[in-house]
């Protein structure tokens, strides 16, 4: 086993969507990579993701945007709405488009990890191995499993995901933060002539401490989410999630209590949402982090997804143009990386904390104050997440 960054062995913990990148985003440079996964089939939550230009750029990178889009919907319509109905803002989401040559794109979940999976090379994904821990020397890495079985690498790269093991080898554990809500997906086939599917994207509805939101998501599906806010430990049930649902929405613009209607009670999920400090270091010795493993964020930018591609292809990036040690290589990598994802792990909790209002009177103030911000600014704001090319 070699430890330059010329040829090591690649192992990834987790084929999430930042493992499953990471392993392609190598391959392309000739490395050798196994991606361990615990589930025993790959199968995402039923849920949506919206891919937003940056995002759309690294898939690109990845050799999957065309798949993607083919398989997912266009956002060509963004509403903000009050909780009845009345229009707060109409995203410029052409102007948008026109900027950055692509729109945003919703896609279903297990689509994007069934198009990512693809692009590998046949073999590089092992199902079921629970990762437990690692030991690392001057030669190798070597991962012990659930199983009994090791596995020994150059690199290893934690893509395991919010309560990632590899980063408890990296780091002391830091405590996850409670956002304050809970966050409810659901996934139906139902249809609403105001929002043909041919105009893609959909709406939010921002109400007193809660929000609701509905998107197309290709193939005749469509997406909704709902954020409450809610004490640590209230909402999460395991049964009437639609019930529960309805209940929080009653008396919301009509689309609303329809779309929750027609959702069939096995495609809700429901999650309350977390995210950490952001780190200072990513890697010791030749272990690193990606994904949320590393920079865990609140959904508020629709980042998370994004940011673990971007880590991908700058990682791999680091690798190709480097004849250096694999250590300097990983600390390149973060340095590129961790100034970039803080900014978006702050700037998503204050839009959480701008969306999820409960005072009357500072939501009627921050609904008038988007009523009244011109296009270019709006797009000028998020310039710097969207206009990134990784
Ligand atoms: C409500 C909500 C909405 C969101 N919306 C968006 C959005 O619209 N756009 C966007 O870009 N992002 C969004 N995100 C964020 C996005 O879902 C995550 O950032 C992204 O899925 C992170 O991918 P990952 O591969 O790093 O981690 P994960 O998706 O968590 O994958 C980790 C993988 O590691 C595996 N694993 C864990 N532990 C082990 C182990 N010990 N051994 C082996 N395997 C292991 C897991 O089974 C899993 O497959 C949203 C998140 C939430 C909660």
């Amino acid at each position: 086993m070699v430890n330059t960054v010329n040829n090591p062995d690649t192992a990834i913990i987790g084929a999430g969507i930042g493992g499953l990148s990471a392993a392609i985003a190598l391959q392309q440079i000739g490395q050798k990579v196994k991606v361990f996964e615990r589930a025993s089939e790959l199968k995402e939550m039923g849920a949506g993701i919206v891919l937003s230009a940056n995002a759309i750029k690294a898939l690109g990178n990845l050799g999957v945007a065309e798949q993607v889009r083919q398989a997912g919907s266009p956002v060509k319509k963004a509403e903000i709405r009050t909780h009845d109905g009345q229009l707060i803002v109409n995203m410029p989401v052409h102007k948008q488009a026109d900027r950055y040559g692509t729109y945003s794109y919703l896609i279903y979940r297990p689509e994007l990890h069934r198009i990512l999976y693809e692009k590998l090379e046949p073999d590089t994904v092992v199902l079921g191995k629970e990762f437990l821990r690692l030991e690392q020397d001057s030669e190798k890495i070597t991962s012990a499993f659930e199983d009994g079985e090791t596995f020994n690498s150059g690199l290893l790269i934690g893509a395991d995901g919010v309560h990632s093991r590899v980063r408890q080898y990296i780091m002391e554990e830091s405590k996850l933060r409670y956002s304050g809500f809970t966050a409810v997906r659901g996934i139906s086939s139902y249809e609403d002539p105001r929002f043909p599917v041919e105009l893609g994207g959909g709406f939010e509805a921002w109400g007193n401490g809660k929000r609701f939101g509905f998107s197309h998501i290709g193939k005749g599906r469509v997406f909704w989410f709902a954020a409450i806010n809610t004490p640590r430990g209230s909402l999460v049930k395991e049964e009437n999630k639609r019930y529960l649902a309805l209940q929080q929405f009653q008396g919301w613009w009509g689309p609303i209590a329809d779309v929750i209607d027609s959702t069939k009670e096995e495609d809700i999920l429901v999650h309350e949402i977390y995210d950490r400090k952001p780190l200072k270091k990513w890697h010791k010795g030749r272990v690193t982090l990606l994904g949320d493993a590393a920079h865990p964020m609140l959904p508020n930018l629709g980042q998370g997804g994004a940011q673990a591609m971007e880590d991908a292809l700058i990682l791999a990036r680091n690798f190709k143009q480097c004849t250096i040690e694999v250590e300097e290589a990983l600390s390149q990598y973060e340095q590129e990386r961790i100034p970039r994802v803080t900014k978006i792990i702050k700037g998503s909790r204050m839009m959480a904390r701008m969306m999820q209002l409960e005072n009357p009177a500072a939501m009627m103030v921050r609904n008038q104050i988007l009523r009244h911000v011109p296009d270019h600014f709006k797009i000028n704001r998020l310039d710097w997440i969207l206009g990134y090319k990784a």
